[in-house]
């Protein structure tokens, strides 16, 4: 059953309505039951979404991986870290891929429940005997855009998940190897609304607190705030935002460098 026959379903129940009008509980529920057994039908089911995100997410991971990608986020760490980090990373994506599966199933909950309230808004408008003033084509459009939407929203879905399996990806990965801190990258693209806030921090240091650096008095927070103190890129919904992460007290900005470090930055050059 695909979104046509739901479709078809759905001309016929309006056009009985259109017809009749609304005069009794039992007759609508009936239709509703149809409708929503169509809708069903229509939308891909749990098990097609679980293969379709595994696909896309696993070849996102793949990709974030890679030695090239590697390489911007992480320019100061070797490609062997990366393949000695591959047994922490997987179950990142598991995770991501269960978030997933569990956000498109409730979106697609919301859209039948949606296209069904619209469907009862209508027909219990009209009055016992019928109307001809319903444009049967024009409403039907309107009461299934929420099912129609779903493919989008799936997408929208998989592509923010994407995105914050790779800032859980790198975050691991900094962590694990010790970074000091991070570079905040914005991305300018056309069609990309971004926010504010994250604009300005673009290019912007952030240190990451209690870091061997500091302990050892060799480095200090900075202008910024820490880390921990702002929501990290690619957190928040549809951010995509980035960060180059920094392992060495020679790539530090200099406002983040005490005199004991700015000392040892110097003597090594
Ligand atoms: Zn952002």
């Amino acid at each position: 059953m695909s979104l046509l026959d739901f479709y078809r379903l759905l001309a016929q129940a309006l056009s009985e309505f259109a017809r009749n009008g609304y005069d009794n509980q039992e007759t609508l529920n009936a239709w509703l039951a149809k409708l929503r057994h169509a809708a069903n039908q229509a939308l891909p089911g749990p098990e097609k979404v679980r293969r379709d995100v595994q696909a896309r997410l696993g070849q996102m991971f793949k990709r974030a991986i890679s030695e090239q990608r590697f390489k911007r986020q992480h320019p100061w760490l070797t490609a062997y870290t990366i393949q000695r980090m591959g047994p922490k990373l997987a179950p990142l994506l598991e995770r991501r891929i269960l978030a997933s599966v569990d956000l498109i199933r409730l979106h697609r909950e919301q859209s039948i429940e949606k296209t069904l309230q619209r469907f009862q808004g209508l027909v219990t408008s009209i009055p016992p005997g019928g109307t001809r003033s319903i444009e049967l084509g024009k409403e039907k459009q309107r009461i299934g855009k929420a099912l129609r939407q779903m493919s989008f929203e799936e997408r929208r879905v998989v592509i923010d998940q994407g995105h914050k399996l790779i800032a859980n990806i790198n975050q691991t990965v900094a962590e694990d190897n010790n970074a000091l801190g991070f570079f905040w990258r914005h991305v300018h693209q056309a069609g990309y609304d971004g926010r504010p806030e994250h604009e300005a921090r673009d290019g912007k240091f952030f240190a990451i607190r209690d870091n061997w650096a500091i302990k050892a008095g060799l480095m200090k927070r900075g202008p910024n705030p820490y880390a921990d103190e702002i929501d990290l890129p690619a957190v928040a919904p549809f951010c995509r935002c980035w960060a180059t992460y920094v392992y060495n007290i020679r790539e530090l900005p200099k406002e983040c460098l005490t005199q004991k470090g700015l000392d040892r930055v110097t003597d090594s050059k």
